[in-house]
């Protein structure tokens, strides 16, 4: 197998550290890597829009792209600010394969439970497929048509829900013959 690179997870902001260690722990396995969590660094403000009340996601990577070590390394930024790209109202999170960088908010998986009490359970839930969605990106894997598949595309939290936490069988073949 090849040798692969870490994964640096990059606290942007306020965040819970309880929920950043367990994501580590459950990214840690889910690519069978090396996860290291860099010490919190505020937001940029290049990225802040304060007329949408939202973070541009695309500058945070190039933000993050200057704190990557090596060509091997895949760093995840994660926030609880609400992100967007100019193209729509909101994203949970961006990729970008080519700078082995993305980022992803807690914020629409905390806002979108229609009026039913928030779940820490179900919140870190989503945040973990998220993840594993997005560093999955980072390894080249490309949107599953699986909707139990962790890299099945949610248009819907509910899509979220559905999906499992894990690979289809397919995807984990594609991940394998990328070097993970
Ligand atoms: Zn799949």
């Amino acid at each position: 197998m090849k040798s692969r690179g870490k994964i640096i997870i990059v606290p942007l902001g306020d965040l819970d550290f309880y929920q950043i260690n367990k994501l580590a722990a459950n990214l840690s396995v889910a690519f069978s890597s090396g996860v290291d969590i860099l010490q919190g660094v505020e937001l940029p403000d290049e990225a802040d829009n304060e007329q949408r009340g939202q973070f541009y996601s695309t500058i945070i990577l190039t933000k993050l792209e200057l704190m990557r070590q090596n060509e091997t390394e895949k760093v995840l930024g994660v926030t609880e600010e609400d992100l967007y790209i100019p193209t729509t109202p909101y994203v949970y999170g961006e990729a970008d394969p080519q700078s082995g960088c993305a980022v992803m908010s807690f914020f629409r998986l905390r806002q979108e439970f229609f009026g039913m009490a928030e779940d820490d359970k179900q919140i870190y839930s989503r945040a973990l497929k998220e993840a594993i969605h997005l560093v999955g990106q980072l390894h080249r894997l490309v949107s599953c048509t699986n909707p139990r598949c962790v890299m099945y595309h949610s248009s819907t939290m509910r899509d979220t829900d559905t999906k499992a936490d894990r690979f289809c069988d397919n995807c984990q073949r594609r991940l394998v013959r990328h070097g993970v």
